[in-house]
């Protein structure tokens, strides 16, 4: 129950009103992709890091984190947009979805670990939910950590595949989805079901590109169809790496992820011949156009 008063707090502090991005011209970098659990002096650090590279920061912010959060978002609504962290299986998730909406949260995740596959019916009622506050879902695909392997627990990656969000995306068309680590390492499978999809993209956090540092022309493979026209393709659609937006998964207040995942992506898309107009659109871009439809869908104040 501690959570509620905390939470009520943070709606007074904020008050009930979305709050839009204030920045009206693009930034060089949007990181859809940074935790936040309450580390103290995390979050200066961060905003003198956002504002060093021109940045917007996505933080995913976890109840504990909350108060904290969404007074600094507020704050400083030119450098940070919240998303709320909330668990499928959480009896309350619907009302956290409604609250993290009030204090102008704009997205939910990281989506991790559920106990049933990403798009089981049941989870539905959140996607229903948050699709009627336009909200931004950021989903973990892929592999993922154990983190302690004495304890027993009910996690399986096969649940957090990427091709669990193909029927999200479908069913929900006008809501972003975006899947973090590109499915690792199921990487085909992720460009695909993004390729059809226009409102589906991924994330290249995680372990992929410090595992593929030696050949990272392979993503040329994975995302080969820039350019091609067919039946179903006709001319004049985004390169095929404009499914990829930046995000650092920076967590635990460690920052270092957030130079070093730039630093990757670059190594990447250069090795891959990424021209640099589509490389502004990973890093920026994308992010931009699909923040500022929000604001417009939403009907957000500026
Ligand atoms: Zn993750």
């Amino acid at each position: 129950m501690l959570w509620i008063g905390i939470w009520t707090a943070g709606v007074l502090l904020t008050g009930a009103a979305a709050i839009a991005t204030a920045q009206t011209a693009p930034p060089k970098l949007i990181d859809v992709h940074e935790h936040f659990d309450g580390e103290p002096g995390v979050l200066q650090q961060m905003l003198i890091k956002l504002q060093a590279a021109d940045g917007i920061g996505i933080l995913l912010v976890t109840q504990k984190g909350f108060p904290e959060a969404s007074k600094f978002i507020h704050e400083h609504p030119d450098r940070f947009i919240g998303f709320g962290d909330i668990k499928l299986d959480d009896p309350n998730a619907l009302q956290e979805i409604d609250q993290f909406h009030q204090a102008g949260f704009r997205g939910l995740g990281e989506i991790t670990s559920s106990e049933k596959n990403y798009d089981d019916p049941s989870y539905w009622p959140i996607y229903d939910r948050a699709a009627k506050y336009h909200m931004i879902l950021l989903f973990h695909t892929g592999i993922v950590l154990r983190r302690d392997p004495d304890q027993p627990e009910n996690v399986s990656f096969d649940r957090m595949r990427a091709t669990r969000l193909d029927l999200i995306a479908r069913h929900w068309p006008k809501m972003i989805v975006i899947g973090a680590h590109l499915g690792n390492p199921d990487y085909a499978e992720a460009a695909e079901i993004a390729r059809w999809s226009p409102n589906l993209y991924f994330d290249l956090s995680g372990s992929s590109l410090i595992k593929m540092s030696g050949d990272y022309g392979f993503f040329r493979s994975i995302f080969w169809w820039s350019g091609m026209v067919s039946p179903h393709t006709p001319p004049g659609g985004p390169d095929a790496f404009e499914k990829l937006v930046f995000g650092s998964d920076i967590f635990q207040g460690e920052l270092g992820e957030f130079d070093a995942g730039q630093r990757r992506y670059h190594e990447m898309l250069d090795a891959c011949r990424v021209p640099q107009n589509v490389q502004d659109m990973i890093f920026s871009g994308t992010m931009w156009r699909i923040l500022q439809e929000q604001q417009q869908a939403a009907g957000l104040r500026r």
